[in-house]
């Protein structure tokens, strides 16, 4: 993963860039690094061939094609973003370009969710509850209904929202069939080029949910090459 762009010029190859191997640039996705588990994204998006920056200052928005918004904490990050002078940026990067969040991330793109120093970004049209599931001990594994990446998928909760409201114009892309509030209960969804997710795909080694968020939500080519499997020192 680089660094910080450190405001060199918008998507120019002296920001970090490498020369691919086949003398295209990879895209530059952003993750968002104040605070959570931002270096796992990281790992899942570079095993996909693009070059990752981290995002921790409105500078280092510029010239992404992408962002991804960890799991984390959500009062923490909103609380960061305030300091960082993030909010209006991300609120402005939210609107216009692709965007994908799990667990603290589909807290802060919703609509409204429960505790939060501040109010949610408002780019998905859901109301979340957060903590949903109960404490970090009662995290839990379930497989997962996901037709957009294939089928089955398997769902990482850590301390995960519930989404309890979808939205008219929000498509569901995740559903946990049993042991859910409901059978079937919403644990994914997207609307246009937002992304929400309430578990961990970056915590798997399964890179189906990043490379179609890449390549299918935000529209990007990724290198011929990708998909390099995630090393087992990741897993
Ligand atoms: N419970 C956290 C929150 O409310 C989210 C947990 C996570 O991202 N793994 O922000």
């Amino acid at each position: 993963m680089s660094g910080r762009a450190g405001g060199a010029a918008p998507g120019a190859a002296a920001a970090g860039g490498r020369e691919h191997a086949a003398g295209a640039q990879p895209p530059r996705v952003g993750v968002l690094a104040l605070q959570g588990d931002f270096e796992r994204h990281g790992a899942s998006l570079e095993a996909l061939g693009v070059e990752v920056v981290r995002v921790a200052l409105p500078r280092d928005l510029e010239g992404l094609a992408a962002l991804v918004m960890p799991g984390g904490e959500s009062t923490t990050m909103l609380r960061l973003m305030a300091a960082n002078g993030l909010r209006a940026p991300l609120e402005a990067f939210v609107r216009e370009r692709p965007v994908l969040g799990t667990c603290a991330g589909v807290i802060l793109l919703g609509a409204e969710a429960d505790g939060l120093p501040a109010p949610p970004l408002g780019a998905l049209d859901v109301s979340v509850t957060r903590n949903a599931y109960g404490r970090q001990i009662d995290s839990f594994n379930a497989p997962l209904d996901c037709p957009v990446v294939g089928g089955s998928f398997p769902g990482v909760f850590i301390r995960a929202p519930r989404i309890v409201r979808v939205g008219p114009a929000v498509e569901v892309v995740a559903r946990r069939p049993e042991g859910g509030a409901a059978p079937n209960e919403p644990v994914g969804v997207r609307s246009g080029r937002v992304v929400g997710l309430c578990f961990h795909p970056e915590l798997t080694t399964d890179l189906r949910f990043h490379r179609w968020f890449l390549t299918e939500v935000a529209g990007l080519t990724l290198p011929s090459d990708a998909a390099i499997p995630l090393r087992e020192a990741a897993a």
